[in-house]
C-alpha cells in the first residue's frame, strides 16, 4: 500500500483528537521517540535520520491499544511498535509517518513459575530480572541495555546477550513458549501462539503483529561476580576466553574478549574504567557465578592473565557499576564516542574454527578492524563467538568489502547496515513469516516498508506452509 504522507499526518491528528483519554505525544518529543540507536551505522544515519512519526501514543491497558489499533485500520494509518528504542537497525523508525505505539507503559509481571514466566510486552528486562529474583530465578539471555530495554522489543528486534553463553539465542527453541498477539483490524483480536508458531513473530520488528504477552523460560539467579582479566598478547586471552566458555563446570553468565586497542578507546570514553583496564592490553570481561572463583582464576593463571578488576554481586547492586555495559553492543557505543571515524559489522564465526578464524582476520586486517568477541551457544548448542567487530569507515564500498572478506573466510555477517527485514537475519522471504502478517496485519499498516515479502505476497503460497526453519545468523 502507498501512504500519502499529507493524508496520514492529518489522519493521525484525527486520531488524537478522537482518543482524548489515552497519553499521545505530539510535541518535539516526536522526532527523538521516533528514531533508535541506527546513529551506529553510517548508512542506516543518512538513510533514516529525517524519518519521523506524526504522534506517539502510550496505551496504559489493552483496552486502550485496542482502541488505537482499531481506530488506526479504519483511517489506515500506519503503526509502529516502540519498546525503548534501543535498537541498532532502525527498527523502530517509521518510513511513511503516522502513529509510534509506545509499549513502555504495558508492563506488568504477569506470573513466575519455576522455570517460566509470563509478563507484558512493555517490561524492562532489568525490572523483569529485579522482580523473578525474588523467586530466584532470571532471564535466561539479555542484551548488554537490559536496564532500559524491553522483553517486546528484544524478541521483536533483538537477538540475546549476556546469558547467551549457557541458552543460545533467545530464538533457540524452548527460550520463548508461547506469545498473545493482537490484530489489526477495526475490530482487533487477540490470540495466543505457541512454539514455534509464535517464533515467526520473532526479529521481524514489528511488521507482521503486535505482541502484547511473552511466555519466556528462566534461568537459576546466581550471584555474578564481575571480573576484568587482562593479557599483555592476543593469543592467551583467546585461549583463556574459549578455555572459559568451554569448561563445564564453571557456572558463567558472560565472556567478552576486546582486543588491543578496544580497551584504549573505552578508556578514553570512560576514564573511570583507568585501573580496571590496562592500556595498551587485551581485556576479557567475565560473569561467573561468585562460587566459581577458585575454579576460574585457576584458568587465568594457567594463561598468565592478571585481573585488574574484581567485583562480588553485592558490590555491583550497591554501586550500580557494572561490566556488562561494557560488553556487547556497549562496547560499540563507547568505541564509537571515543573515535568517531569507526562503525561495526556483526558476525558468526563457525563453531570449532571459530577462534582460527578470528584470529586470522584479525592479522588481515590489521588496524582497519578492531576485534570484539562475544561467545555464545549457536541455535544447535555448540560453543563458538560471535564478533561485534570495529571497522574503520572509509566508504560504504570498502565496509561492503571487509564484510565480505569475513564471508569468504566462512564466517556469517549478520550486516547491521540495513533496515529491511529479509536484508539482515531473516536472509530471504519467508512466506510463513508474510502469512503471519496477512493473518495478524491484513491492512498491511505495521511497519510498513521494512518487509519485503509483504510487496510479493500475491506470489506467495501463503497457505498450508510446513513450519518455518530458524534464523541461524546473530543479530544484536
Ligand atoms: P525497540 O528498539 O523499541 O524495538 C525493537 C523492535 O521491536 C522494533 O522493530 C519494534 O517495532 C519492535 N517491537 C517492540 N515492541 C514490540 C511489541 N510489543 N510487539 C511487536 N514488535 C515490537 N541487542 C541484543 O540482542 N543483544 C545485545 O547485547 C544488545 N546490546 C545493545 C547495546 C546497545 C548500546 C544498543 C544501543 C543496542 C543493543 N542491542 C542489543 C539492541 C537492542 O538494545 C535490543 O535488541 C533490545 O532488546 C531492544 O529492546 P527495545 O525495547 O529497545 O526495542
Amino acid at each position: 500500500m502507498a501512504f500519502d504522507r499529507v493524508i496520514v499526518a492529518e489522519r493521525t491528528h484525527a486520531l488524537v483528537t478522537a482518543l482524548p483519554a489515552l497519553e499521545w505525544i505530539t510535541d518535539s518529543r516526536v522526532a527523538r521517540l521516533s528514531q533508535d540507536f541506527n546513529w551506529f551505522s553510517p548508512v542506516l544515519k543518512r538513510q533514516l535520520e529525517q524519518q519521523r512519526a506524526d504522534a506517539v501514543v502510550r496505551p496504559k491497558t489493552e483496552e486502550e491499544i485496542v482502541a488505537v489499533l482499531a481506530a488506526c485500520a479504519r483511517e489506515q494509518v500506519p503503526i509502529t511498535a516502540r519498546g525503548s528504542g534501543t535498537g541498532n537497525y532502525g527498527q523502530c523508525v517509521p518510513l511513511h509517518g503516522g502513529v509510534i505505539l509506545d509499549l513502555s507503559a504495558y508492563n506488568r509481571l504477569l506470573w513466575v513459575k519455576p522455570g517460566v514466566g509470563r509478563a507484558q510486552a512493555g517490561i524492562r528486562l532489568g525490572e523483569m530480572d529485579r522482580q523473578m529474583r525474588e523467586h530466584g530465578q532470571e532471564l535466561r539471555c539479555v542484551p548488554s541495555t537490559w536496564r532500559s530495554a524491553t522483553l517486546g522489543g528484544l524478541f521483536g528486534g533483538g537477538f540475546g546477550g549476556l546469558g547467551s553463553i549457557n541458552y543460545g539465542p533467545l530464538a533457540a527453541r524452548g527460550n520463548v513458549l508461547g506469545v498473545r498477539a493482537i490484530t489489526v483490524e477495526p475490530e482487533p483480536q487477540t490470540l495466543e501462539l505457541r512454539a514455534p508458531e509464535a517464533l515467526l513473530l520473532h526479529h521481524v520488528y514489528g511488521c507482521n503483529g503486535i505482541v502484547l504477552e511473552l511466555e519466556v523460560g528462566l534461568a537459576p539467579a546466581h550471584p555474578w561476580l564481575e571480573s576484568i582479566i587482562s593479557f599483555d598478547a592476543f593469543e592467551p586471552a583467546l585461549a583463556f576466553a574459549d578455555a572459559l566458555a568451554a569448561a563445564p563446570g564453571i557456572v558463567k553468565k558472560g565472556i567478552t574478549l576486546l582486543a588491543r586497542p578496544v580497551p584504549d578507546l573505552l578508556l578514553k570514553a570512560v576514564p573511570v574504567l583507568g585501573g580496571s583496564l590496562q592500556p595498551e592490553s587485551h581485556a576479557v570481561l567475565v560473569l561467573v557465578a561468585e562460587f566459581a572463583e577458585d575454579a576460574m582464576l585457576q584458568l587465568v593463571q594457567l594463561h598468565g592473565g592478571g585481573v585488574t578488576l574484581r567485583r562480588t554481586a553485592a558490590e555491583v547492586l550497591k554501586t550500580q557499576r557494572t561490566i556488562t555495559e561494557y560488553t556487547w553492543n556497549h562496547t560499540t557505543l563507547h568505541a564509537l564516542k571515543a573515535d568517531k571515524s569507526l562503525t561495526y559489522t556483526q558476525c558468526a564465526f563457525q563453531s570449532g574454527r571459530h577462534t582460527q578464524q578470528a584470529a586470522q582476520l584479525r592479522t588481515h586486517f590489521g588496524d582497519e578492524v578492531h576485534t570484539h568477541l562475544e561467545w555464545i551457544r549457536n541455535l544447535e548448542g555448540a560453543l563458538t563467538c560471535s564478533g561485534l567487530q570495529l571497522i574503520r569507515y572509509a566508504s560504504d564500498e570498502r565496509l561492503a568489502d571487509v564484510q565480505q572478506v569475513y564471508r569468504d573466510h566462512g564466517v556469517s555477517i549478520a550486516n547491521p547496515h540495513v533496515f529491511i527485514v529479509e536484508d539482515g537475519k531473516q536472509g530471504r522471504i519467508n512466506p510463513d513469516v508474510v502469512a503471519m502478517k496477512q493473518r495478524l496485519d491484513p491492512l498491511g499498516l505495521l511497519n510498513p516498508g521494512k518487509l519485503r515479502g509483504w510487496d510479493v505476497r500475491d506470489q506467495l503460497a501463503l497457505r498450508d506452509r510446513p513450519q518455518p526453519e530458524l534464523a541461524t545468523l546473530p543479530r544484536f
